[in-house]
């Protein structure tokens, strides 16, 4: 009868936040764990990272956590207000969920981080920065959407993340230092693409980001991923969910190295005219990020660093 009672108790004030995230049956005793709800479009699958022995042995703090946040509000939050629309974040610091979200109330746009992941050991400060950029990308990713709804798919998110977001938030930076530290397939493929050095630096930093983030959603499903490796499958048509990890990080790669400059200001094939699924919200999209016919369309930068096949499935081609 106890547990009910604050069962319910947490439900009603959950409810009262506007039931973005509900209380579960804690059977892990952790009492600060919370599911998300299925409105929320999380990073990765809900999972129970939270219980590894290792959980807790990141380097990241709690200043840590929120001056990343903070950083990237500076720049997101007047291009959030743009489309009308007010940034809200949720700061769950000592919750221990290896999770984040995005979702839209009215015109609130809220990006809600949590503790457990930014003290998960494979986060570094940047996989923690392409995360919020990924829940960034929910909004502002545009096409493909999940369906004909706000929500840009998982893998749009994960390219935002790394060919708009992280460009955004790093390029102004010193990013020489990663010129020692980046992988050598990872540096290879910058050098291929971008000839600039400070390019370069911004796509070794974007790269070993990814990695840092991909190797969590690979712990999540005991797997692991690499540069070296190359998810090769072909999808029929865009699948919408959470692509494998090393899918994603071959994304994360891709967006780094597409040369398109992103229009922050626009959201690709959210308010065309025939719809978010309609071949015109692809079309638009071309426009902003690397397809095959964004060289037809004489798209300046253009160059081939699409969205892998394993997630994306293009219908208009070159
Ligand atoms: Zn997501």
């Amino acid at each position: 009868m106890k547990s009910f009672t604050i069962t319910a108790l947490l439900v009603a004030m959950s409810a009262a936040t506007g039931g973005a995230a509900h209380a579960h049956s804690t059977a892990d005793g952790n009492k600060d764990h919370l599911s998300i709800s299925k409105y929320s479009e999380i990073i990765m699958p809900e999972n129970n990272l939270h219980l590894r022995h290792n959980a807790m042995s990141g380097d990241m703090t709690e200043d840590d956590f929120n001056r990343i946040i903070d950083e990237i509000n500076v720049i997101y939050e007047p291009i959030v207000n743009s489309h009308g629309a007010n940034l809200v974040w949720r700061r769950n610091w000592d919750d221990n969920t290896v999770n984040a979200y995005a979702l839209q109330q009215g015109n609130n746009w809220i990006v809600s981080m949590f503790g457990g992941l930014a003290r998960a050991p494979e986060v570094t400060e940047d996989g923690f920065a392409l995360v919020v950029c990924h829940e960034l990308g929910h909004h502002l990713g545009g096409f493909p959407f999940k369906g004909t709804r706000w929500a840009s798919s998982e893998g749009q998110s994960d390219y935002f993340a790394s060919h708009a977001c992280a460009k955004q938030i790093w390029a102004d930076e010193d990013n020489t230092p990663y010129r020692y530290t980046v992988n050598a397939t990872a540096k290879a493929k910058c050098d291929a693409t971008y000839g600039n050095f400070y390019d370069q630096n911004l796509c070794y930093r974007t790269a070993m980001a990814g990695y840092s983030l991909a190797s969590l959603l690979a712990a999540g499903r005991g797997q692991t991923v690499s540069f070296d490796d190359r998810d090769t499958s072909v999808v029929s048509q865009t699948y919408e969910a959470h692509p494998q990890p090393q899918c994603r990080l071959d994304t994360y790669v891709e967006g780094a190295l597409c040369k398109i400059d992103n229009d922050d200001y626009l959201i690709p094939g959210k308010d065309v005219t025939l719809g978010r699924q309609s071949i015109y919200a692809e079309l638009e999209a071309a426009r902003n990020h690397c397809a095959s016919i964004s060289h037809s369309l004489n798209v300046p930068n253009a160059n081939d660093a699409y969205r892998p096949k394993c997630w994306y499935k293009p219908r208009l081609v070159k």
